[in-house]
């Protein structure tokens, strides 16, 4: 699973990005189309489709990793998105959680829209 995977090959350091943090299990991205300022990707470095894919055991690290990326980006307030599946926005299909540090006036993440897709 992953040959084709665009972050499976960041992962494996096949393709540059702009790794954020990393620990064990996950690493941190810049995104590389940012929707705002400091737009990050928390994203498993093991392959999961889906959120639906990822092991119970992983989802306090999942939390605790994009809370440490929060952290460092010192950010106030943000969003969380994680788009799940075709229908609801997900175009990469690697588990990933959008971060979205936000600021006074940035304006709504695309009009009033849930996905940031
Ligand atoms: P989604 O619509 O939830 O699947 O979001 C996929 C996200 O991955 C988008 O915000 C893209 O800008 C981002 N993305 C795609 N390819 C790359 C890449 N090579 N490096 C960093 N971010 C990427
Ligand atoms: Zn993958």
């Amino acid at each position: 699973m992953g040959d084709d995977c665009i972050f499976c090959k960041i992962v494996k350091g096949e393709i540059p990005a702009e790794v954020f943090l990393a620990n064990d299990d996950f690493i941190v991205i810049l995104d590389a189309n940012p929707k705002v300022e400091g737009h990050l990707l928390v994203i498993p470095k093991e392959h999961y489709d889906d959120f639906m894919d990822l092991p119970s055991g992983m989802y306090e690290k999942f939390l605790s990793t994009a809370k440490d990326a929060v952290e460092k980006i010192g950010a106030k307030d943000f969003n969380f998105v994680l788009n799940n599946g075709k229908l609801a926005g997900q175009v990469v299909g690697h588990l990933h959680l959008h971060v979205l540090p936000r600021k006074e006036g940035d304006g709504p993440v695309n009009g009033n829209h849930l996905t940031i897709a």
